[in-house]
């Protein structure tokens, strides 16, 4: 069974004292990798730093929490940062980018960051990774506006099943992370059991979402094995079967073909 987290931010600084051995315990549960999201330039330096340490795939983007009201000065480092990364194999993805209305303060400024990085995927031929906090409706009419030709996920998502056929019918993936373990996500449950197995990641979004009652306060890629059990139980199959479905969809989305050996 092939497992990757499609989501991580493993460049985070609660990973410094002890990432080697993260990676070491990664291995040792059959975690082949992780796609590590870009949030701000003063974060891509170290990021891609340790994506090419571990040899993860990466995505290049603003995160609506990092974006400023004028996004304008960001977006330029992101399209040169992006025309120096173009070449590399491992990047995979524009993101993360999104809208989050718990974070209203910068709204406008999260639009035109969103936009611009829209519109960069469609010029680079990129999949997006998209952040969306109580912000579907808003996503839904902007990405009804353009057509991304490689789509991209919903990461981390929460949402109904109306709202996630809405995204699956524009050509995105969902990427269902720590929060399907909530006992109280039953929205997200009822949704989850009735995905279709081509329409969703894996993910665990680290070191948020830390799982309740967890000894370590920082989440990590280990829990992947209770979201693809928890998934396996919501749709009555075999974690197996999830696994490899949700491996592949990674694969074929962010296009790892090459990475991945
Ligand atoms: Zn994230």
């Amino acid at each position: 069974m092939r497992i990757l987290d499609s989501h991580a931010h493993l460049d985070d600084a609660l990973f410094d004292i002890d990432r080697d051995e993260l990676f070491e315990s990664m291995a040792q549960s059959g975690i082949e990798t992780a796609i590590i999201p870009g949030v701000s330039p003063e974060h891509w330096t170290k990021q891609l730093d340790v994506a090419k340490q571990y040899a993860c795939p990466y995505g290049l983007g603003i995160h609506p929490w990092f974006c400023e009201d004028n996004p304008e000065r960001a977006l330029v480092q992101l399209t040169d940062k992006l025309n120096s990364a173009i070449e590399d194999p491992y990047l995979v993805a524009i993101g993360e980018c999104g809208l989050d209305k718990i974070r209203k303060d910068n709204w406008d400024g999260q639009i035109i960051a969103l936009e611009a990085q829209l519109t960069m995927a469609q010029q680079l031929n990129l999949p997006v990774i998209l952040h969306v906090v109580k912000a579907h409706n808003d996503m839904l009419s902007i990405l009804k506006r353009y057509s991304l030709p490689r789509g991209g996920v919903i990461h981390g998502f929460y949402g109904s099943s109306e709202i996630a056929s809405e995204y699956i019918k524009l050509g995105f993936k969902l990427g269902i992370g720590g929060l399907i373990l909530k006992t109280n996500a039953r929205k997200l449950k009822t949704c989850v059991a009735k995905l279709p197995l081509d329409s969703f990641l894996i993910e665990t979004d680290s070191p948020a979402m830390t799982p309740q009652n967890a000894a370590d306060p920082r989440n990590t890629p280990l829990i992947l094995q209770s979201i693809i059990t928890e998934i396996a139980n919501l749709q009555k199959k075999s974690s197996v079967l999830i696994s490899e479905h949700a491996f592949r969809n990674s694969v074929q989305l962010f296009d790892l073909k090459l990475i991945l050996i």
